[in-house]
Parts: structure tokens; sequence; C-alpha cells
């Protein structure tokens, strides 16, 4: 059987006495776009972030093609240096994009190439222009961050995350800092990484993206994992309660 890219299992966390996650799980196949969706509180950030460790869960396990990530089965610790290989293979995108100010969007992006995977400068930066043509910035790759729309620092970080020719990427609300007539190009642009193979878990208020993107909808509530399927079954023919009124909510 091929392995998923991707699986969670039990995972559970609390902050200070409050438990956020209960058993969160999560099984993501190769080319697959998976969208979580849930009420403001439901669990989902501290879900996507805890995927790559950048939340520490109480328990639960995470893999990344079978590779446990972060915590031994015994449950040892990883050593940073393990957990900053790990990562390395998992792109995540912010919800307030993170580049870095004082870098034109070519160096922010071949950054990670150099630093991290010990590629040459010029070929990084090679590699750099080619994935901001990706995400339709070579017009802007000598610009700051305070140069560019939030749209524009938002597809940055996303050609940043692809320079890193990862195994899978987690979008942590990534429009929800954007005026509104910058949402589009930034799910155009989601959506054609989607629909050319990448592996992505997505958490959004996007339910247009959610709708014609998604291979699977989850929707989360009070830190469970409440129901998932198509999107054409979450959307239209919701099973739980919860779901519904969720989805009623909206409209
Ligand atoms: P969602 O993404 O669905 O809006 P979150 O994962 O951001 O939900 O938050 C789930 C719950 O955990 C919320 O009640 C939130 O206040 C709480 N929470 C999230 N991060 C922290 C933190 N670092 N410290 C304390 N509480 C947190």
């Amino acid at each position: 059987m091929v392995k998923p890219v991707l699986q969670a299992t039990d995972v559970c966390k609390s902050f200070g006495g409050r438990q956020v996650l209960h058993d969160a799980a999560l099984t993501v196949a190769e080319g697959e776009t998976v969208v979580l969706i849930g009420p403001s509180g439901s669990g989902k950030t501290t879900f996507l972030r805890c995927l790559n460790w950048l939340e520490t869960p109480d328990s639960g396990r995470i893999r990344l093609r079978g590779d446990l990530i972060g915590r031994d089965v015994d449950g040892r610790e990883h050593s940073e240096a393990a957990l900053s290989r790990q990562r390395s293979r998992i792109g995540f995108v912010f919800q307030r994009f993170n580049l870095f100010a004082h870098q034109s969007a070519l160096d922010n992006v071949a950054m990670g190439p150099r630093r991290v995977l010990g590629i040459q400068a010029e070929e990084a930066r090679e590699r750099a222009r080619a994935e901001l043509a990706r995400v339709h910035m070579s017009q802007h790759i000598d610009k700051r961050p305070s140069q560019l729309s939030g749209g524009q620092q938002q597809r940055v970080a996303i050609a940043r995350a692809l320079a890193m020719r990862p195994e899978l990427i987690l979008f942590d609300e990534p429009t929800s800092a954007l005026d509104p007539e910058l949402v589009t190009e930034v799910v155009d642009v989601m959506r054609e990484l989607a629909v050319g193979g990448m592996t992505m878990v997505v958490v959004t208020h996007e339910m247009r993206f959610a709708r014609q993107t998604a291979d699977r909808v989850i929707f989360m509530d009070g830190g469970l994992v409440i129901e998932q399927g198509p999107p054409e079954q979450i959307f239209d023919a919701p099973q739980a309660e919860r779901t519904q009124r969720f989805l009623g909510h909206l409209h």
C-alpha cells in the first residue's frame, strides 16, 4: 500500500488546562487538497500547527510518509536539528506572510534553499526565480515586502514554501489578512497548485475555495473532527447537526 503523505492520530492539545484538541486525526494522500473549516476557536489552526510541530501536541502521533515527527514511539522528543530537517519537508504558509522586511522577494525565496538545504547561491536564486514565476510574481522579484501588496506578499510566501520542494504545504488562513479585492489572486495560485498535484492542507474561511478545490473538507468544532467528506457532501448534505448549523450561519 502507498503510504499517506501525512498521518496524524489521536492529537490532543491543551492550553493552560483547557483542552482545545481532542484526539484529532487526519490522513492526507499524495496530491490531495484537504480543507479544514469550522467556527472560530474550534482548534483548526492549533491542529495545523501541531502537524509540523510549531505547537507541541500533548499526545498523539504525526507521521510524514511513515516517519514520526517531533517525538519517537517511546515519547522521546527529537532534537532541534532533527526537527528542523523534518520541518524542511513540510511547507507552511502563515496568515501574516512572515517575510523578511529588509530583503527582496527573490532573497526571501532563495534563503531557505541556501541556508537549510545548502544549495549554492546562484542555483538557489535560479530556483527562487522559477518559483516566483509560478506564482506570477516575475516582475516583482527585486521589490521588498513594503513595496508589495498583501496579495503579492502572500504569493512570495507561497513561492518561499515551494522553493523548499516540500512534500506537502500547510496553509493557515492564507487570505484572512488580505483586503477582499486581493483574495482572488492568492486563491487562484493555490488552486493552480492543487490542480498541479501539490499535497495541501488548508485552514480557511473561503468557502468557495473549499467547494471548488478541496478533494476533502473536514469540519471541526470544539477541538473535534465532527465530519469529513467530499465538498459536495459537506456543503450540500451535511450529516452532523453541528455542521448543518455552521453552514446554515454562512448563508
Ligand atoms: P481556530 O483556528 O479554529 O480559530 P485555534 O486553534 O486558533 O482555533 O484556537 C483554539 C482555541 O485554543 C481557542 O480557544 C484559542 O483561544 C486557544 N489558543 C490557541 N492558541 C493558544 C495559545 N498559544 N495559548 C492559549 N490559548 C490558545
